[in-house]
């Protein structure tokens, strides 16, 4: 049976998407983000056993080669994701659909539907295909939290079977993407395009790094981009926050409100009328 690798499920979350949704990220991304604020969601586990003695709580074992989280015994400590070098940790589990309908069930008289996310969930297509139809059955609406890495279309079956895509372009300049993402953004942009024109773009989100990327291009390019397409896309600037990341791979202090206001304002200038500062 096809499985998902799934890092953690959030029953309720307002953040990921519109309404109250329960949000599931998915482990594994085929970027590596300078500022990710989530790098264990980055890898697989791959076994190695140096996390295997970081826990007091007795939740990690190995069974034959492999690394085992036992998530009943877990305090959540992040002690054995501080140790792994893999950009992952063991707090990985590998679920069937029908395990996560379960917990979708448990809840579904308070949510509007579900969004998936990760690391990058669209590496793990076939599954979210099976998933998505199973969820639109239970009368919830699927929505997709990206890196835009995934073709959409190449990929009919996903693109039918889900509802919106909230997409990040990290940069407009692909020369940059690469030095921040490690890959060109040569789809990601091509995604945007094709996704507004099947009414399946919902949001785009483009992180603010002082320092790092040239912030005032990428939201006057990206927001002339969403003008072309729909003015009505919601634009949604983050602002970067050094919490959660590591430290030795970017060296850069979260943006002034000031700088966040005059870029809305830039993106609101060049036609997009749903701005969000976050
Ligand atoms: S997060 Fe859980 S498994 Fe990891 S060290 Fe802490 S208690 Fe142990
Ligand atoms: S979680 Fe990291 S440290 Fe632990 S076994 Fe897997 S790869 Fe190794």
């Amino acid at each position: 049976m096809l499985k998902g690798i799934v890092n953690k499920i959030i029953p309720f979350s307002s953040v990921d998407g519109p309404g109250n949704r329960t949000a599931i990220f998915f482990q594994g991304c085929n970027f590596d983000c300078l500022y990710c604020h989530n790098p264990e969601t980055i890898k697989r586990c791959v076994n190695c056993g140096t996390c295997l003695f970081s826990c007091n709580f007795d939740a990690i074992s190995m069974i034959g080669n492999t690394v085992v989280w036992n998530e009943d015994k877990c305090k959540h400590c992040d002690g054995c994701v501080r140790v792994c070098k893999n950009s992952c940790g063991p707090k990985q589990k590998r679920m069937s659909v029908g395990e996560i309908l379960k917990e979708i069930i448990k809840v579904k008289p308070f949510i509007s539907g579900i969004t998936v996310s990760g690391g990058e969930c669209t590496l793990q297509a076939e599954f979210l295909v099976d998933l998505f139809d199973k969820v639109k059955k239970l009368g919830l609406t699927v929505f997709v939290d990206t890196n835009g890495s995934t073709d959409f279309r190449k990929n009919k079956e996903l693109t039918e079977s889900m509802d919106k895509v909230m997409l990040d372009i990290k940069s407009f300049d692909s020369e940059e993407h690469k030095m921040l993402t490690g890959k060109d953004n040569n789809i990601v942009l091509e995604n945007a395009k094709y996704l507004a024109s099947i009414d399946k773009l919902y949001e785009v989100r483009t992180v603010v790094v002082p320092n790092v990327l040239d912030n005032y291009n990428n939201v006057n390019e990206i927001s002339k981009l969403i003008a072309s397409l729909n003015p009505e896309i919601r634009y949604k600037l983050i602002k970067y926050r050094p919490l959660g990341v590591r430290l030795d791979k970017i060296n850069s202090t979260q943006p002034t409100d000031g700088m966040m206001e005059e870029l809305k304002l830039a993106a609101e200038k060049n036609g997009c009328k749903n701005v969000l500062v976050i």
